[in-house]
């Protein structure tokens, strides 16, 4: 009998093997499966056939021939031609193999809303049910009373009712009093679909019959002999029981149709912008070598540098056409949607209807539509953020990652992967030209171009002609010298925003720090408010009067007096925006001042509605976090301002010093995109930082040689590869116990090929009430490192379910 590997979306699981029964299908790759698991019926997705999946390693598939087990038959095969087309599949596999994560992760985040069937049995009353309700006691009667009134509960539901067992399920079924069913295909289908009345034949004979309403009604619908929906005859005055009438006379028919629920029904920001009709002369030869490239039609990798402002997305847009009408898919990577607009909606606008739309901020219905548009082939395009990399386009002959520097690719929870760094494998394999593009690229991207191994094209002009922002650094600690140790908007930053907003310009001040204080400090015992959860300080949201953590979201409200010592003497140290906010609304009491930040913009779309108004020019001083550094591009902001540049070198990361460049090299290039030249004051501790001194000077080059000669002599990536292994444990001796034992296996299996760092407390030492204690992998062999990681965390899979395997982390804390 033939059998096939079914990944689940189980975290952890490896492929689990199953037979197929005839008749039930071919079970071909990519197709989903209703699988028995455990007492349950789960839907999985074919990945392969048993043979292949032995030879991948980190796979633990059942087979027919070990331990004497014969597989179960898969239950039913619920698509004929693939669901996730082979070559996502075959993607998929890459990422749980490289990554050292479960398939069945990796196929559910390559899958679209409501793809998995869930054929969990649920119960419903019967009429019998209904009749001896009153008469049940106990158990019977509290599952029979959570019933009542035809209310459908799963199994799973039925079973959380106090004293409701399974025996007690059981009974009331074999007595009549509860159906249970399985709900199976008809769930698949979430397609939005709209009402529409159209005539029938009919409609000719018996019209000299009706009252006024109802003929009007086939008066209008003659005139369109597709129908007309019925949300729209109600507008034209036509009320739903007019047409209910029609159908019962049958003179009508409804007819369900699906419609594609449409993101960008909201998006407003591609309205006013003009077109571009001349490329600069760097431009052009930019474009060039794109399109020679793309036009080789074969995997080929190409870092596009260009200085912030310099024109990049229109060279997008130009090889996404030329690639388009050469027949092959393009797929658009972006960072985050809501605060890199621009892209989407000037593809939007430049291919129409032909596109699709892929990121988190849409609606699971939304979602779903722009997956099914995808699969069907409707769509040429595909603009989305990290998980667009899995979008079941056909034939990708372009693949551009914008921003491919920003560290939102790379996916915090499992499967930990990088949406560049899978880009660019999924170029290899359906040999697509891959386009990497950033004013600051990564270490990684640059260090690749330089080695050869991806070709480099550099804008390092501004589109016009456009001076870079002039960039002035305050030394703080002056400011404080001369001014007290209170001072948050330096002397230079006040005068210059008070000036620009005279003049009816507009400014950024970026802190990448929200809340109004970051610590609350006892004076007279000097505890502060630390989160009861993790080892870090609450920080003060004065608006909802809560101090907060910001890794858990404990809260509670802010203290008058010391919880130690009952003393009042509280201090708020520290700042972020909401202070921030604060100290602008004193120093310009005219002028209007938003902020964006996750305070403020928890709402969907919110992020939006703000920079939308920002643009409109409804706000003279838009303060906020990282969110407003990005590829926005507002003509009018001629002043930004930064202040405290350096709050990201604090951290024990050594991808600190690159983070801080990146964030003050793209918010110093929102300043001076118009016509009027723009500026930019960095307030720092730390003026000769060289990310600073850098960043300040706008030049990428030099900060690249020196951040890579720290990264090489302290042996970090890009001069090594790098595994980051935590281990999660209720109390810190178990993991620091637990941490040796693997940190002791790992050097067992370690033949030369890396070195095992640690165990040592990870810089969050507690986190959500866990001692968190980490070890690091530094080689050169990634291959070596994962299969090592792969094997010691196979062997104690009690363990493995308290550990984190992070592949090139983006993040240590
Ligand atoms: P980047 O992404 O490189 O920071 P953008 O692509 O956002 O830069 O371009 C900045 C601005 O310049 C945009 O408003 C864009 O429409 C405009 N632009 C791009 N190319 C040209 C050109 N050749 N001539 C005039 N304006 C251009
Ligand atoms: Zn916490």
């Amino acid at each position: 009998m033939r059998c096939v590997a079914v990944a689940l979306p189980v975290p952890g699981l490896g492929p689990l093997t199953y037979s197929v029964p005839d008749g039930v299908g071919d079970a071909v790759v990519g197709a989903r499966v209703l699988v028995p698991l455990g007492k349950r019926t789960v839907t999985g997705v074919v990945v392969g056939e048993p043979e292949c999946v032995t030879e991948r390693p980190g796979s633990d598939p059942v087979r027919p021939d070990d331990r004497g087990l014969t597989p179960k038959p898969l239950v039913d095969v619920l698509d004929d031609v693939p669901f996730l087309p082979a070559s996502v599949v075959e993607l998929c596999w890459w990422v749980a193999d490289y990554y050292a994560c479960g398939i069945g992760e990796v196929i559910a985040t390559a899958m679209p809303p409501r793809a998995w069937v869930e054929s969990e049995r649920r119960a419903r009353i019967t009429d019998l049910g209904h009749a001896r309700l009153l008469t049940q006691k106990g158990s019977r009667r509290a599952a029979l009373d959570a019933l009542e009134g035809g209310r459908i509960l799963s199994f799973a539901g039925l079973l959380k009712r106090p004293g409701v067992g399974h025996a007690t399920v059981a009974a009331l079924e074999r007595d009549g009093l509860i159906e249970l069913t399985r709900p199976l295909r008809g769930a698949a289908d979430a397609s939005k679909t709209v009402r529409y009345a159209v005539l029938t034949a009919q409609a000719h004979d018996d019209e000299a019959r009706l009252g006024r309403r109802q003929a009007e009604a086939v008066a209008l619908l003659r005139g369109s002999p597709e129908g007309i929906a019925v949300a729209a005859l109600a507008e034209a005055g036509i009320a739903a029981d007019v047409v209910a009438r029609l159908v019962r006379g049958g003179l009508v028919r409804i007819d369900r149709r699906r419609v594609d629920r449409d993101p960008f029904e909201r998006d407003t920001a591609s309205r006013g912008r003009s077109a571009v009709e001349q490329l600069t002369a760097e431009q052009t030869l930019a474009l060039r070598t794109l399109c020679d490239r793309a036009a080789a039609g074969q995997f080929d990798t190409v870092v596009l540098h260009g200085v912030t402002g310099s024109g990049k997305t229109e060279l997008y847009l130009r090889t996404a056409q030329y690639v388009r009408d050469s027949g092959r898919g393009v797929l658009l990577m972006v960072p985050e949607i809501a605060l890199t607009p621009a892209a989407a909606s000037i593809f939007r606008a430049a291919f129409g209807a032909r596109v699709a739309i892929q990121h988190s901020a849409l609606s699971d219905g939304e979602r779903y539509d722009q997956w099914h548009r995808i699969r069907r082939g409707d769509v040429d395009v595909v603009v989305g953020t990290r998980s667009a990399v899995f979008a079941p386009l056909p034939d990708v002959g372009l693949i551009v990652v914008d921003e491919e520097h920003d560290s939102s690719y790379k996916q915090e929870e499992s499967p930990r992967y990088h949406g560049r760094d899978v880009a660019v494998v999924r170029g290899r394999m359906a040999g697509a030209l891959v386009v990497l593009g950033s004013a600051t690229p990564s270490l990684e991207t640059f260090h690749n171009a330089r080695s050869g191994r991806y070709a480099l094209v550099s804008l390092a002009r501004r589109v016009l002609d456009r001076p870079m922002a002039e960039v002035r650094v305050i030394d703080m600690r002056e400011e404080y010298a001369a001014e007290g140790p209170d001072v948050v908007l330096s002397g230079p930053l006040r005068e210059a925003l008070t000036r620009r907003v005279e003049r009816g310009e507009q400014a950024i001040v970026l802190l990448n720090r929200r809340g109004y204080a970051t610590v609350v400090l006892c004076r007279q015992c000097g505890d502060t408010l630390e989160c009861p959860n993790c080892s870090v300080s609450l920080t003060v949201h004065k608006a909802v009067g809560r101090a907060q953590c910001h890794y858990c979201n404990y809260s509670l409200a802010v203290p008058t007096v010391c919880r130690k010592c009952a003393a009042p003497y509280l201090e708020l140290l520290g700042f972020g925006t909401e202070r921030i906010e604060q100290e602008l609304r004193a120093l310009l009491p005219t002028a209007r001042v938003g902020r964006v930040d996750r305070d403020t913009v928890r709402r969907r779309g919110a992020i939006a509605a703000l920079l939308a108004r920002f643009s409109a020019r409804e706000i003279d001083v838009l303060v906020g976090t990282q969110m407003i550094a990005k590829g926005h591009d507002f003509p009018r902001v001629t002043l930004v301002g930064v202040i405290s540049a350096d709050v990201g070198l604090g951290f024990a990361d050594f991808r600190a010093a690159e983070r801080t460049f990146q964030l003050l090299t793209q918010v110093a290039g929102r300043a001076g995109r118009g016509d009027i030249a723009g500026e930019a004051i960095v307030q720092t501790l730390h003026p000769s930082h060289y990310s600073i001194r850098h960043a300040c000077r706008q030049d990428y080059l030099a900060f690249y040689e020196d951040e890579l000669r720290f990264r090489t002599s302290m042996r970090y990536p890009p001069a090594v590869s790098l595994i980051n292994v935590v281990i999660k444990a209720p109390t810190r001796p178990a993991a620091m116990h637990d941490a040796s034992e693997v940190a002791a296996a790992l050097r067992v299996a370690g033949f030369n090929g890396y070195r095992v760092l640690g165990p040592a407390p990870a810089p969050i030492g507690r986190l959500r009430g866990e001692y968190r204690v980490q070890l690091f992998l530094k080689g050169t062999h990634r291959t070596m490192m994962r299969k090592a990681v792969t094997a010691v965390m196979e062997a104690k899979p009690d363990l493995k379910r308290r550990t984190i395997i992070d592949v090139d982390p983006m993040s240590v804390l």
